[in-house]
């Protein structure tokens, strides 16, 4: 069965409704577009026998079978004790590609088979950039990716090995600097927190929950655009001074949806949090001895979590859940240096 397309996109800017059945970059107002929301998801139905995403399938803008996939989705939600408190981390590095990233990637994807769009350009080297080459492969559209020169060498080969044309960014020492900040920076952007608010506004609108989980949006210290603009209590782009960071995935300097998801952060009561280079290590290390091997960017959540418990904003009896965004194998030998470990240092 084919996916019929019903999603339409609103403009943030001006509020205009456009279908999304056609190749659209920007409104004519020239804001970027988001989807409109869905219609939200009820307990009855979930496709119960369907072990990946497309158990929720009902939730999202598109009907049917999906045409590619991967597995991905349905990634387990394990219990550890952190510091004393069980808490639950959520599996994402254990998606096809490594990362969260899937998700997004495998709606895409079917979404583009469908209103035959197609080749795809992408800026990213990082996780985003992975799991677009790889479902590209998968699907068989043609697929050209830019990466900096300064990307980590893992996600540069993940990116190859799928087929997809690469294209290195040439340019000078800054150049490359910036280049690889914005272009790795592909998870920095926000979408996991919007993705949840999202999820959790249609389940409450459905009726499925009555109350709304706290979200606790994690920045490397080195360069925190949300940080920045919380701290100053703004809703846009308060100027800071970025510097390298070892969580890569996270080094995006200058987000598009910053509003948007400062909005999200303050209607679920939950924070911004900006750890620092010296306290990433210590997690990503604590996390490895409980079983949970994952790159410096997914640590960031478990440093932000010993901070919270420490000060009491979140308390030991109350239900936390870690989203650990992507695989330790995408940056083994940089784990090996940061940790001393493995022959690499
Ligand atoms: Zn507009």
């Amino acid at each position: 069965m084919a996916l019929t397309t019903i999603a339409t996109y609103r403009c943030p800017g001006c509020g205009r409704v456009w279908q999304a059945d056609r190749p659209l970059w920007r409104c004519a107002c020239s804001s970027h577009l988001n989807l409109a929301p869905g219609p939200g998801l009820a307990r009855g139905e979930i496709a119960a026998n369907e072990a990946s995403l497309w158990r929720y399938a009902t939730a999202l803008a598109l009907r049917g079978s999906p045409r590619i996939s991967l597995g991905e989705g349905w990634t387990p939600l394990v219990t550890r004790n952190w510091r004393g408190v069980e808490v639950r981390f959520k599996l994402e590095s254990q998606m096809p590609t490594g990362s969260f990233k899937d998700r997004g990637t495998a709606v895409m994807i079917n979404h583009l088979l469908e209103v035959g769009v197609g080749p795809i350009h992408e800026d990213s080297s990082g996780n985003a950039g992975a799991s677009i080459a790889t479902y590209a492969a998968a699907s068989g559209i043609p697929c050209r990716i830019y990466v900096p020169a300064t990307a980590p060498p893992g996600k540069l080969v993940q990116i190859a090995v799928s087929g997809a044309d690469v294209r290195m960014v040439p340019g000078s020492r800054q150049d490359v600097t910036e280049a690889a900040l914005g272009a790795s920076g592909d998870t920095g952007y926000g979408s996991n927190i919007l993705g949840l608010d999202r999820g959790f506004d249609e389940l409450e609108r459905s009726g499925e929950i009555t109350a709304r989980p706290r979200l606790f949006a994690i920045q490397a210290a080195n360069c925190a655009a949300f940080a920045a603009a919380w701290e100053a209590g703004e809703d846009r782009f308060v100027p800071f001074a970025a510097l390298p960071t070892i969580a890569d995935g996270i080094a995006t300097p200058k987000p598009v949806r910053m509003a948007e998801v400062l909005r999200a952060v303050r209607r679920s009561k939950g924070s911004v949090v900006a750890v620092g280079e010296d306290e990433i290590v210590p997690a990503l290390s604590a996390l490895g001895r409980l079983g949970l091997f994952v790159e410096p960017t997914a640590a960031t959540a478990g440093t932000a979590l010993t901070r919270l418990l420490a000060d009491g904003t979140i308390r030991p009896e109350q239900t936390t859940i870690v989203v650990l965004t992507g695989t330790g194998l995408k940056a083994a030998e940089r784990i090996g240096e940061l940790l001393g470990v493995g022959g690499g240092q």
